[in-house]
């Protein structure tokens, strides 16, 4: 079987095998699925959250699905700039044991770390100033994103 007629016949597009790959469906298991390979740069946790902010985008802020995809592609390219420039650790804030940075980031958002707020100095960090955020201590109160729907909701 052609490789589309798998994809038409099981129902299974690639989302479909996106979930698959993360064992959340048994579309591998209607037939013998060609070999698709996963994206190997995309770790677990940052699929899901890219998924949990493209539905935000659509149910909270009325984004169409096509809007939504475009936004998610340019947060996806504008997130090693915001790691690069983040100046998370210089804060009094960070913990010693936290890794993450660029917290502002909808696919970063909050914290599983740090807990105690002592001080935030995202106003005086460059990507704050370069992308005009509004709020604050996004490792413990989310990202700039999540905030902002906050406030309209
Ligand atoms: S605004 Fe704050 S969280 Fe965002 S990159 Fe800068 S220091 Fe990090
Ligand atoms: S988000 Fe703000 S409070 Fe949290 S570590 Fe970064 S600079 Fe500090």
């Amino acid at each position: 079987m052609k490789r589309r007629d798998f994809f038409e016949k099981s129902s299974c597009g690639l989302m479909g095998i996106m979930m698959a790959y993360f064992g959340l469906t048994s579309c591998k298991k209607k037939e013998e699925a060609p070999t698709v390979e996963p994206a190997a740069e995309a770790p677990k946790e940052e699929m899901s959250r890219k998924d949990m902010v493209k539905k935000m985008l659509i149910d909270k802020m009325g984004k169409t699905e096509e809007e939504a995809s475009a936004m998610i592609a340019e947060f996806e390219e504008k997130l090693p700039m915001v790691k690069d420039m983040c100046i998370c650790k210089t804060c009094p804030t960070y913990v010693a044991e936290e890794t993450e940075l660029g917290f502002c980031h909808p696919f970063i958002g909050k914290s599983k770390i740090i807990t105690e707020e002592k001080g935030c100095v995202c106003p005086k960090c460059p990507v704050y100033l370069k992308m005009g955020l509004k709020n604050g201590y996004y490792c413990t109160r989310k990202s700039e994103m999540e905030q902002e729907m906050a406030k309209k909701s």
